[in-house]
C-alpha cells in the first residue's frame, strides 16, 4: 500500500498498544499485512515521494502536537514502523532504477504483495485509511 496508508494504520495500531516499542514493532508487522491486501501502488516515483512526505509530515505533527497526550508518542512510533519498510523501495527507485536487493518480506516475495488494478486497488486503500484514521481519532480523543 502507499506510504500514507501505512503511516495512519501504523499510528492507529501504535496508539492502541499505548507503548512506543510495541507500537514500532506493530507498525513494522502491519506493513506486511497491508501489503498483502490487494491494492494499487504508484507507477511513477513523483506521487510516491509526495505521499511519503505527507506521511512523515503527519507523524511529525503527531509528535509535536501530542493529541491524546502520551498515546501520541505510541502513535508516532507505530506510524514510523509502518512506513519504514518502504524506505528501501524509495531508495531503490530513486538511486538504483529499482535494481536493488530488498529485505522486507513483502518486498522480497517471501510474503504476498498483491496488486490489483484501479479502482478496486484505490478503494481498498481508501477504506483502510478511513477506518485507521477513525480508530486513531477515537483512541486519541
Ligand atoms: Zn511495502
Amino acid at each position: 500500500m502507499i506510504a500514507s496508508v501505512h503511516a495512519v494504520t501504523g499510528a492507529a495500531l501504535g496508539a492502541l498498544t499505548g507503548n512506543p516499542a510495541a507500537a514500532f514493532v506493530t507498525g513494522l508487522v502491519s506493513h506486511g499485512v497491508l501489503d498483502a491486501v490487494p491494492h494499487t501502488d504508484y507507477q511513477t516515483t513523483g506521487p510516491g515521494v509526495v505521499d511519503g512526505l505527507a506521511g512523515l509530515l503527519f507523524l511529525t505533527w503527531l509528535a509535536l502536537a501530542q493529541p491524546g497526550g502520551g498515546l501520541a508518542w505510541a502513535a508516532f512510533w507505530g506510524g514510523l514502523g509502518g512506513m519504514l519498510p518502504d524506505v528501501e523501495v524509495a531508495v531503490a527507485h530513486l538511486f538504483f532504477q529499482g535494481r536493488m536487493r530488498h529485505l522486507y518480506p513483502s518486498h522480497t516475495g517471501l510474503t504476498p504483495h498483491r496488486q490489483v488494478a484501479p479502482p478496486l486497488g484505490i478503494w481498498t486503500q481508501a477504506i483502510t485509511f478511513a477506518v485507521a484514521l477513525a480508530l486513531l481519532i477515537i483512541r486519541l480523543a
